[in-house]
């Protein structure tokens, strides 16, 4: 019994445990090996009802809270930092704006089928020229007189490769300030570019995407012109708490190995583990793991109460995905030469964590965020 989790929290960290357990861990290295989409777990995670959890019963979802959210991707992070990639995309990014600003053309072909994981979604902010500095984005949206005609250039666009629709950041030709346009992949004009290789996180697949001209309809601006800043900023502080949930998740796996390995290396007549040297790498990685575990939990509590929580969500972000790279760090030299082999998990570990320290906005803009944040 966990007093800080309700009997329902429970159930679901339960739930999912047992899901990443049975069918994602077996699956991992094949899945990172292979670089491709993870099809089959995508559609056994709708299953779940994962795609729904922040979506009330009347829209198809589950209505869950934001804390069993992030319960649910730290456990699939623990399996499989790809898996939680593009399956926390399709449940946050990928679907928000249609369930904020679909029509019913779009909330019923697309929205309630991506909930289902029938349709796989994504969102398309970064361009070469603009990722930090996203209010930079060229992409463009002409007005015309029955909608618009977009043209421009994105890049590392998760889940792009298999997806059935976007939502497009990008300016129109009538206004200064950004849009948000709903773009089903169908289209003429919707060019998906080539894949990006990675370090980590590879059974995620992110590639470029182009758009010659796309024309569409005026149901397809998402909310109003001019006020996609507006919008994002709803939901970036649950996307950051979700980005530290997923490190969260990768480094509670390399932690799990990492002590086992100690308990069982024999090197000097006893297991490693007996050695002060490596006591203290456990001592430390403990209080890390702990104290990241309490900043998500209070962070997605602040997400579900409605309080002010971007600087908090901009501290766990940073925080926790500093202490999961540190985290995989030391379990990976418990391991030594174990931990340097390709047969081994601890090396995906080490390279999956290092998206969270870009996901969700870099580590150095949120030092600039909190700094805005304090006043300065
Ligand atoms: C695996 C993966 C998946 C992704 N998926 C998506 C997706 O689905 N959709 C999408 O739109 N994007 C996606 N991205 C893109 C991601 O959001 C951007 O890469 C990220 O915002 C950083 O942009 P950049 O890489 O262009 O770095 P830059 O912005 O060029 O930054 C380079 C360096 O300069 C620093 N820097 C920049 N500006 C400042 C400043 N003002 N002060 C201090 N330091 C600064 C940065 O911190 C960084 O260290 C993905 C990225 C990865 C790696």
């Amino acid at each position: 019994m966990n007093y800080q989790l309700t009997e329902t929290q429970e159930l679901i960290q339960h739930t999912f445990r047992n899901f990443v357990d049975k069918e994602v861990k077996p699956q991992a290295e094949r899945l990172d090996l292979e670089k491709e989409f993870p099809t089959e777990i995508f559609k056994k995670v709708a299953n779940l009802g994962f795609y729904g959890m922040r979506y009330p019963d009347e829209a198809g979802g589950t209505g869950a809270d934001i804390l069993s959210y992030c319960i649910a991707v730290a456990e699939l992070a623990r399996g499989s930092a790809s898996v939680a990639a593009a399956c926390s995309m399709q449940s946050l990014m990928a679907t928000y704006f249609l369930y904020r600003f679909g029509d019913a053309e779009i909330r019923e072909n697309y929205f309630a089928k991506a909930l289902t994981g029938e349709k796989i979604g994504t969102i398309c902010m970064t361009e070469p020229d603009a990722g930090s500095d996203l209010m930079n984005v060229k992409t463009s949206a002409k007005v015309v007189e029955d909608g618009f005609i977009l043209s421009g250039q994105k890049i590392w666009i998760t889940s792009a490769p298999v997806a059935n629709f976007m939502t497009v950041l990008s300016r129109t030709d009538n206004y200064e300030k950004l849009s948000i346009f709903f773009v089903p992949t169908h289209l003429d004009g919707v060019i998906i570019g080539r894949n990006i290789d990675k370090l980590g996180v590879r059974a995620s697949v992110t590639s470029e995407v182009s758009f010659d001209n796309v024309k569409l309809p005026r149901n397809y601006l998402l909310g109003k012109i001019g006020e996609a800043n507006k919008y994002l900023i709803e939901i970036l502080a649950e996307i950051r708490v979700m980005t530290a949930a997923i490190a969260f998740g990768i480094a509670t796996a390399a932690y799990q190995d990492a002590l086992e390995y100690a308990k069982s290396r024999i090197q000097f007549g006893k297991p490693i583990g007996k050695f002060q040297l490596v006591q203290e790498k456990f001592a430390d990685m403990a209080v890390k793991l702990e104290t990241s575990k309490q900043m998500i939990y209070h962070a997605a509590r602040l997400c579900d109460l409605g309080l002010p929580r971007m600087k908090e969500a901009a501290i766990v972000k940073l925080y926790v995905s500093e202490c999961a790279n540190s985290i995989c760090d030391e379990a990976s030299r418990v391991m030594a030469s174990y931990g340097y082999a390709m047969e081994y998990p601890m090396q995906r570990y080490l390279r999956d964590a290092r998206f969270t320290l870009i996901g969700g906005g870099t580590n150095e803009i949120l030092k600039v965020n909190i700094a805005k944040e304090l006043g300065l």
